[in-house]
């Protein structure tokens, strides 16, 4: 109690200190969905990578040095994801790790814990249950810029959201009703099965393969799309666009008019 009242207290003054430039300038330079925010959601944004960026204890790997540019970079995306979920700041993600490009794991990290390190022996990204979660930051850069479809960011955290109702890595984020729960199951279900078959059959996909691994990856995996290609899959997936924007409390695809 005293603690939680002591961390508010210490948020809201992070909070409300000033924005320093160069953080800006990450923000406008790396991570180009920040850029079709409206005002109200930049300026929410910005408060949450305030807190977050204070929060967590941040480790360069592999030679890596840890600059407010990483930082900023990381937790603007972070905040983007959770646009619509008020305070989530992860608190049961501590650390967060970043190599400089994709990394071979060291074996110790896979041997104990609920999590998912990403299936490749050279990953983009982890995320353990109150572990750390660990980012390369090519990829990281690579996704915030949108030089790709994926973002390994987004992907993670969704990992971490998925961790939240329990320790199980299911592929089901907190729902908030018994209806939003059983229409969460029915609308993934149907295109998990359908993602499934159409990777078996080596046809091309909105939604990345790599969902088709299992109902954990097909989460981390439909988060990407929303937030990256949301029109299309609006268009292609109506349905499961529509309970995603229910879950996320946001819709990307409004807000991203011009880049169709
Ligand atoms: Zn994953």
């Amino acid at each position: 109690m005293i603690f939680s009242w002591l961390r508010e207290r210490r948020r809201r003054s992070l909070r409300s200190g000033p924005f320093p430039e160069p953080w800006r300038e990450a923000l406008e330079q790396n991570v180009r969905d920040y850029r079709d925010l409206g005002q109200d959601e930049q300026a929410t944004v910005r408060r949450y990578v305030q807190v977050f960026a204070a929060e967590k204890h941040w480790e360069g790997c592999g030679g890596l040095t840890i600059t407010d540019e990483v930082r900023v970079t990381i937790a603007a995306q972070v905040g983007i994801l959770v646009l619509g979920l008020g305070d989530q700041y992860f608190d049961h993600v501590l650390s967060i790790l970043i190599y400089p490009a994709a990394y071979v794991a060291p074996g110790a990290a896979t041997s104990s814990g609920a999590g998912v390190a990403e299936a490749d022996s050279a990953r983009l990204g982890e995320a353990w249950y109150r572990g750390p979660v660990v980012l390369s930051w090519t990829d990281v850069l690579a996704g915030g810029r949108r030089r790709t479809h994926g973002n390994v960011v987004y992907h993670e955290f969704a990992h971490q959201l998925d961790m939240l109702n329990g320790r199980n890595v299911d592929g089901t984020p907190p729902l908030e009703t018994a209806q939003q729960d059983r229409r969460w199951l029915e609308v993934t279900d149907e295109e998990f099965r359908r993602l499934t078959h159409e990777c078996a059959h080596g046809r091309h996909t909105l939604i990345d393969c790599y969902g088709a691994t299992n109902r954990a990856e097909f989460f981390a995996v439909i988060t990407e799309t929303f937030l990256t290609r949301p029109h299309a899959m609006q268009e292609l997936h109506p349905e499961l666009y529509a309970i995603l924007s229910e879950v996320y409390r946001q819709d990307p695809a409004r807000r991203s008019t011009a880049r169709r």
